[in-house]
C-alpha cells in the first residue's frame, strides 16, 4: 500500500520527468479510446493528495488515478524496459523524453479539470499530512469524530487525515507508546497532536530524503542495529527499546498487520 511520502515521491519524480512535455502517445487498458484525448496536449503538473495522484493538462483535461492498495506509477526512458509486466498497465503516456506508466490502478478516471476540484473523493479527504498548509486541528476534529474506533483505524482512515499507510501507522504509534487497540475516545486532544505531529515529520523527512525506502529509526543503537523501522515487519524480534519481543495480529475491518512491543505499548 503506498505510503503518502511515496506517493510525493510519485509526482514529483513524474512532474519533472513529463511537465511541459506533448503527450505523443496515450493508452488505457482501464479507459480505452477516451484516453487518446490526451494526445497532443502538455502535463501542466502533477499532484498527490493521499493515495491519489492528479495529471493536470493543458487542454482542460484531468486524469485522476487512485492507488488503492496495490497502484503505482513508474516513469521510464523511452525504450526502457519495464519493472512490471505490460499486462498489469492500466495508463501508458510517452513524450519524447519519457514513458510514465500506471501499474495496477482501481481508480483511473479522465475527468474536465474542474470536475477534479469537487470531485467526491478528492474532497472527502482529510487535512494531507503533507500539504504546506496542514491543518492540525481539523485533522484533531475528525479523528474526535471518530470517538469508538481504535487509533489504529483511524489513522489509516484517509477521510479523518490523508497520507498515512499501515508502515507509518505502527511506527508512530511506537513512537508515542500507545496502544493500537485504545479508542480514539481514550486519547487526550494532546496525545492525538502529537502523533499526527510524528507522522508529518516521518512523511515529509521521508519524503524529502532521496533515499529509497521509509526509514523512521534515526541516530543510537536503533540504527546501529541496521533496521530501518521499529516495529513494522519485526514480529517475534526484541523491541529495539526493551528487548520484549514485537507482536503482530491483524485489525480492524480491513484486517491490516499491526505491530506493536506489548511493553513499551501496554
Ligand atoms: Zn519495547
Amino acid at each position: 500500500m503506498p505510503e503518502g511520502d511515496t506517493m510525493y515521491r510519485s509526482a514529483r519524480t513524474l512532474d519533472a520527468a513529463l511537465a511541459g512535455g506533448t503527450i505523443l502517445r496515450a493508452e488505457s487498458a482501464a479507459i480505452g479510446q477516451a484516453i487518446k484525448r490526451l494526445e497532443g496536449a502538455s502535463i501542466e503538473r502533477v499532484e498527490a493528495r493521499g493515495k491519489h495522484l492528479n495529471l493536470l493538462f493543458d487542454n482542460g483535461l484531468a486524469l485522476h488515478t487512485h492507488m488503492r492498495m496495490s497502484g503505482s506509477w513508474h516513469r521510464y526512458r523511452p525504450g526502457e524496459r519495464w519493472r512490471a509486466p505490460a499486462w498489469k498497465a492500466r495508463v501508458v503516456l510517452e513524450t519524447a523524453e519519457a514513458v510514465a506508466v500506471c501499474f495496477e490502478a482501481p481508480v483511473v478516471e479522465l475527468l474536465d479539470s474542474r470536475a477534479l476540484e469537487i470531485h467526491p473523493a478528492l474532497a472527502a479527504l482529510g487535512p494531507d499530512l503533507l500539504s504546506a498548509d496542514f491543518d492540525a486541528e481539523q485533522a484533531i476534529e475528525r479523528l474526535n469524530a471518530r470517538p469508538d474506533m481504535t487509533i489504529a483505524e483511524a489513522l489509516l482512515d484517509q477521510k479523518a487525515l490523508a497520507g498515512i499507510g499501515n508502515v507509518y501507522k505502527n511506527e508512530v504509534l511506537f513512537f508515542e507508546c500507545i496502544n493500537p487497540w485504545s479508542k480514539v475516545s481514550s486519547l487526550d486532544p494532546e496525545v492525538l497532536l502529537r502523533l499526527v505531529g510524528r507522522a508529518r515529520t516521518l512523511l515529509k523527512a521521508n519524503a524529502t530524503s532521496g533515499a529509497p525506502g521509509i526509514r523512521t529509526t534515526t541516530g543510537g543503537a536503533a540504527v546501529a542495529s541496521g533496521n530501518r523501522l521499529w516495529v513494522y515487519g519485526r514480529q517475534g524480534r526484541p523491541c529495539l527499546r526493551c528487548r520484549t519481543p514485537i507482536q503482530s495480529r491483524k485489525q480492524g475491518v480491513e484486517a491490516r498487520t499491526t505491530y506493536w512491543c506489548p511493553k513499551c505499548q501496554e
